[in-house]
C-alpha cells in the first residue's frame, strides 16, 4: 500500500501492544522502550551460525522469508538490578522471564497483522517449547539474531547486550518483505575469527582466551562456572530446575552482568 511506512508503523504499534500489556490486571512487570532491528535473511553470518549449529537458518524455517524483524524490549531497570548477585533468582525476574513469554507472543501477532496492511506473508520463527537440550539451545535464536542486526552484543551464557542493558524481552518474526540490504561479504579468515569471538564473548567452557573472574564463578548458583569458563551441561541443569521446559539462561541471568 502506497504511502505507509510500515517500520514506523510496526514501531508504533508495537509500542501500543506493550502498554496494553503492561495494563492488564494479571501482569506486574514493567518494561522499557523496544529497539527493533531489520536484517536480510541472507546475511553471511546467519550461514555461519547454522553452519557452525549455534542455531535454525531463518531459510530454513521460512524459505520466502527475506527479512528478520527482531527486537528487544528492556525489562524495567529495577527488575534487572533485583536479580544482581548470588544466591536466588529475584522473584521480580523469575516473574518477568514468564511474563516475557506472553509479551512475545503478543507482540510477534502485532507486527504480523502490521505487515498484513501491506500484504506481506510473516511467520513467527519458533514456539516457547522449541529448546533442544542436547544442543543446550533453542532451535532458532532470537539472541543470535538481535547479534546479526548489530544490535546487540554477545556476553555470558549467550546473553546479549544492547544500549538498554541486558536484562528484557528478545524474539523476532520472519517476512518476505525486504526492508534491507545484506551486509558486505566477509572471507573465510574473517567468519573464523568471528565464531571464535562469539564462542570467548559468550564464555563458553573450551572457546579461546576465556577467562571467567572469582567474583562471576560465585555469582552463579548453579556451579556451572569455573575460571575455564561455562559449563553449558551444569547450566541447563540449574535452569530446568527454574524451568523444567525451557532451562534456558534467560530465566537464571546472574552471570549476564559480567560481561
Ligand atoms: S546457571 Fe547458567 S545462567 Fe545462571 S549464572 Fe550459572 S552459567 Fe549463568
Amino acid at each position: 500500500m502506497a504511502g505507509i511506512n510500515i517500520e514506523k508503523k510496526i514501531a508504533n504499534n508495537v509500542k501500543q501492544a506493550i502498554k496494553e500489556f503492561e495494563a492488564r490486571e494479571d501482569i506486574v512487570t514493567h518494561f522499557g522502550e523496544p529497539i527493533i532491528s531489520y536484517i536480510d535473511a541472507r546475511d553471511q553470518l546467519f550461514d555461519l551460525l547454522f553452519d557452525k549449529n549455534l542455531t535454525e537458518h531463518p531459510k530454513n524455517i521460512y524459505r520466502p522469508g527475506n527479512t528478520v524483524i527482531t527486537y528487544f524490549i528492556p525489562y524495567a531497570e529495577e527488575i534487572t538490578e533485583s536479580n544482581q548477585g548470588g544466591g536466588q533468582i529475584s522473584e521480580q525476574w523469575r516473574r518477568a522471564s514468564i511474563e516475557s513469554a506472553w509479551l512475545s507472543m503478543k507482540i510477534n501477532r502485532t507486527i504480523r497483522q502490521t505487515l498484513n496492511i501491506i500484504g506481506r506473508l510473516s511467520s513467527i520463527l519458533n514456539t516457547q517449547l522449541d529448546w533442544d537440550e542436547e544442543k543446550r539451545q533453542p532451535a532458532w535464536s532470537h539472541k543470535l539474531s538481535a547479534y546479526v542486526s548489530g544490535m546487540a552484543e554477545l556476553g555470558p551464557a549467550g546473553s546479549i547486550h544492547t544500549k538498554a542493558g541486558f536484562g528484557g524481552c528478545c524474539n523476532s518474526v520472519i517476512t518476505d518483505g525486504k526492508f534491507t540490504k545484506a551486509s558486505e561479504p566477509y572471507d573465510q579468515e574473517e567468519l573464523e575469527k568471528i565464531y571464535q569471538q562469539i564462542l570467548a564473548d559468550c564464555c563458553y567452557e573450551g572457546a579461546q582466551n576465556v577467562s571467567c573472574t572469582k567474583e562471576m564463578i560465585d555469582a552463579c548458583p548453579g556451579n556451572a562456572i569455573s575460571e575455564n569458563g561455562i559449563d553449558r551441561a551444569k547450566c541447563q541443569q540449574y535452569c530446568k530446575t527454574i524451568d523444567e521446559y525451557i532451562p534456558s539462561p534467560d530465566v537464571c541471568g546472574k552471570c549476564f552482568s559480567f560481561k
